[in-house]
């Protein structure tokens, strides 16, 4: 009978931390098949603290003990906490062995005031060693106490793998270490190996690492010298994302992966999985999974081959990656012009300094060669291209060699992106709606990369800006709502129950991540549950702050914002300016920005127009009904409004329907504010002041220019009743019915009615006021509350268009201002 294949595991830093950590893995590894071999990192930030030691050791001795008490308690507490004493005394022999020599190392390093490489190397591989010998004694006391026969083996991976170091990095010496395998591995048809990560050999027999973050490495060589079935790299995130997490809340789980894919991202700063790590497995196919030691019940992502058939057109790019801290040199002479041999000089040089290049590219005029490397290189690169073109640079063939340090590069990834058009101008294009300035592109004839060098400040932004490109749907708007109210509430409830559907058939995805009040406001990363928005704001409430407010919307890893002002506010309506500017649209049932000075409206249009941001108003008048989309209808298909007549006041369409005469004029308004008809103080609809905002929204909409006191207002409002309590107000009302019964009665003389009428003509003149009209006049039968607006024009003029309906209330005014936030999502592209 065969053996059953080997099952490798690697477990990173952050997976071996604590004691806690260490009991996680065990259940993991003791759950498991029969066969194992788990490859260990340090515990986290170990090897920083002990490379720390170094760097510290060159500078004075005086670090030297404090550090190394330092791990000791650390390392002691978790042995201490995980083994019984007789167990845990071997392990802490073998660590006090090592600090002791540790210690003496330090000592040299700080007498000569500088360390070699091999001293760096032996300090720094100290943390595998220590983090594997207690795993091993961890699992071997659980097998122990829980009388399970699993052999436990521990191997310092010194004595396995041995490399030799070339320009690549680390090359392992398959042949010897093949050989070691079978000598450590021996005699394990069933058990579970410990393996030390990170550390090995160079063919000297010195010790050496594999690099910083090497241990993935590590575990791939394992694999692939057990010809394991497959290798599992566990660490602290679900799988490979879409981007780094920590800077892109979008980030996904990619659940396949090639290894093409997975070198690229890797290559290219995706620090989940270490670059080298693919090679070894792919050389024996060996699919490698990421998975997570905390959630280990998730899938995780698998790297492998690729599937034929599987991944579809849609998968244009698998991640967005940056590598930070590079700089850009740019070298740049006509002489360089058609002579062979330029880039094999510039790159020789560059090779012969040890320098490795992460990204070329050269126009097809050849009179630039521009290439990224490491920031830390910056200075050492000028330095060697400016010898290499010596004589150039004297004689004027080459102009300048510039570095520009400070640079990231940004790049898509994805097999799927080869043949597929559109990627790089997607890419391209999510960068410069972001407004980040890209200073070079390089694209592999492989087609399975895009990078693009831009300033190191704007990474994170560009990073998330190119994810929401490719991952979010372009209708995926970041909304922040303001006025929580009547009508904002009722928007807030209707959004909960369509936003499921909307995302299904439309693909957009409506995100509500911030909420105003007048003095407070709640801001989430990820879209508040809208079905318990009050639930939220309550406990995460926190006092109004508007520049916050406004940036929080404004995020940048969502391709739009917008926000929804569903106040009254003058104050808030003063803010849309900066709103346009920072790219927000604006939507809203407020008339306060655009029916006061003319020559704020010209202002506020100009902001919104320059800055390419949305302005929506449709429910500033007559509510949800089109009178706006209506008129702007007729206005862009070379219609010409002639004049407009309306009841835009629900309120006051209502006293006039119900006022016959048979009851006073007084009890009518009160029975309306009883009824909910009126604002609560009646005086801000009789004064006709709201209605003459709603005349100037629709005057300015046919194009006419003019000022809040162009409009004639009629008040319905007493004089000497204009200011003093609501409850003065209604107790003096009766005074005044005799003098609206005089103009019922003198209308009705004439065979006429009493509605209270605006009206609008291109000619001049806006006029609100109490009008006598003929009976059989369109605006004499109307419902109860009901808006209505004639409008004639030159199309529509013997038999004029009429819009008609309910004018007002939360339900239809928030469907209203719903509507336009449809039509802005319409407005911003098609859906993906
Ligand atoms: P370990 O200690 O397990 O080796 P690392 O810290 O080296 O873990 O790598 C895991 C971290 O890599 C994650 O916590 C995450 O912050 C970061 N990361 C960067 N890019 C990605 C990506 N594309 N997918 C997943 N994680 C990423
Ligand atoms: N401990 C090493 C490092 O931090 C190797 C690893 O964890 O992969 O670089
Ligand atoms: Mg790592």
């Amino acid at each position: 009978m065969t053996d059953t294949k080997w099952l490798v595991h690697k477990f990173g830093g952050t997976s071996v931390a604590d004691a806690d950590c260490f009991r996680r893995v065990a259940d993991i590894l003791l759950a498991g098949p029969p066969r194992q071999a788990v490859v260990v990192s340090a515990m986290a930030k170990m090897t920083d603290a002990l490379l720390n030691l170094v760097t510290g050791a060159e500078k004075s001795s005086a670090s030297i003990a404090p550090g190394l008490e330092a791990l000791k308690t650390r390392y002691r507490a978790a042995a201490m906490a995980l083994l019984p004493v007789a167990a845990s005394a071997p392990v802490l022999e073998s660590f006090d062995r090592d600090v002791a020599d540790a210690r003496d190392v330090l000592q040299a390093v700080s007498l000569v005031r500088s360390a070699a490489d091999r001293s760096r190397d032996l300090i720094a591989g100290f943390g595998e060693l220590w983090s594997s010998r207690l795993l091993a004694a961890f699992l071997a006391e659980r097998c122990r106490a829980e009388s399970r026969d699993m052999p436990i083996r521990w191997i310092d991976a010194r004595e396995l793998i041995v490399v030799e170091h070339g320009e690549l990095g680390p090359a392992v010496q398959w042949e010897v270490s093949q050989t070691n395998a079978r000598r450590l591995f021996a005699g394990m048809p069933r058990g579970i190996a410990v393996v030390t990560g990170f550390i090995a050999s160079d063919q000297a027999g010195l010790y050496t690492t594999l690099g910083r973050n090497g241990s993935d490495y590590s575990s791939s060589i394992v694999g692939a010298l057990l010809d394991a079935s497959e290798i599992v790299i566990w660490t602290d995130v679900d799988g490979v994302m879409s981007a780094d997490p920590n800077r892109v809340p979008e980030a996904a789980i990619i659940r396949d992966l090639t290894y093409n894919e997975a070198m690229e991202l890797a290559y290219f700063g995706a620090k989940v999985i270490h670059p080298q790590t693919m090679t070894p497995a792919v050389l024996r196919s060996i699919p490698i999974y990421i998975k997570n030691t905390f959630n280990p019940s998730a899938p995780g992502s698998r790297i492998g081959p690729p599937v034929p058939g599987s991944g579809t057109a849609s998968d244009q790019i698998k991640g967005v990656t940056s590598v930070d801290d590079v700089a850009l040199v740019n070298l740049e002479g006509t002489g360089m012009i058609g002579v062979p041999g330029t880039a094999d000089r510039l790159f020789g040089a560059l090779r012969n300094a040890g320098i490795s290049v992460i990204l070329i590219s050269q126009a097809s005029s050849e009179h630039s060669i521009c290439f990224a490397v490491p920031a830390r290189h910056a200075a050492q690169v000028e330095q060697v291209v400016r010898q290499a073109f010596t004589l150039e640079l004297q004689q004027g063939q080459i102009q300048s060699v510039d570095v520009k340090t400070g640079c990231s590069i940004i790049a898509v990834v994805g097999d799927g992106m080869a043949g597929l058009p559109g990627v790089a101008a997607k890419f391209f294009g999510t960068l410069g709606n972001a407004g980040i300035n890209v200073r070079a592109i390089a694209q592999g004839s492989s087609e399975r990369n895009i990078s693009a060098v831009i300033d190191r400040q704007e990474s994170t932004r560009a990073l998330r800006a190119a994810h929401s490109g490719f991952y979010l749907s372009a209708k995926t708007i970041s909304v922040g709502l303001v006025g929580p109210g009547n009508v904002g509430a009722t928007l807030l409830q209707q959004l909960a129950e369509q936003a499921g559907r909307l995302t299904r058939e439309f693909g957009l995805d409506l995100r509500v991540r911030a909420i105003a009040t007048s003095s407070e406001m709640l801001l989430t990363e990820r879209a508040i549950d809208l079905g318990r928005w009050r639930e939220a704001f309550e406990a995460g409430r926190q006092p109004l702050d508007w520049a916050r407010f406004e940036r929080h919307v404004k995020a940048d890893h969502l391709p739009h914002a917008a926000l929804v002002d569903c106040s009254a506010s003058q104050a808030v309506a003063d803010r849309y300016i900066d709103w346009f500017r920072a790219g927000i649209h604006v939507i809203t049932p407020n008339k306060k920005a655009h029916s006061g000075s003319q020559a704020g409206y010209d202002r506020l249009f100009a902001e919104a127009r320059a800055h390419n941001a949305s302005f929506l108003y449709e429910t500033t008048v007559g509510a949800a009904l089109p009178v706006i989309g209506t008129l702007r209808d007729l206005n862009q298909t070379g219609d010409e409004i002639i004049s407009i007549e309306g009841i835009l006041s629900g309120t006051l369409a209502y006293l006039f329907n119900v006022y016959d005469g048979r009851r006073p004029f007084s009890e009518i308004v009160v029975e309306a504010r009883d009824k909910g008809y009126t604002e609560p103080d009646p005086r801000d609809d009789l004064s006709g002041m709201d209605f003459a905002r709603k005349l100037i929204i629709l005057a300015r909409e046919m194009g006419l220019r003019l000022e809040p006191r162009d409009v004639q207002v009629e008040s319905l409002v007493p004089h000497g009743l204009e200011a003093g309590s609501v409850a003065d107000f209604l107790a003096a009302l009766p005074r005044f019915d005799a003098g609206v019964q005089a103009r019922l009665d003198a209308a009705r003389r004439d065979g006429k009615i009493l509605r209270y009428v605006g009206r609008l003509s291109r000619s001049g003149g806006a006029t609100v006021r109490l009008e006598a009209l003929p009976a059989d006049h369109a605006f004499a039968h109307m419902n109860l509350t009901d808006n209505i607006v004639r409008f004639e024009s030159r199309r529509y003029s013997a038999n004029p268009l009429v819009v008609q309906g309910p004018g007002a209330g939360p339900a239809v005014t928030a469907a209203g201002v719903f509507a336009d936030l449809l039509r802005l999502a319409a407005y911003l592209g098609p859906a993906r």
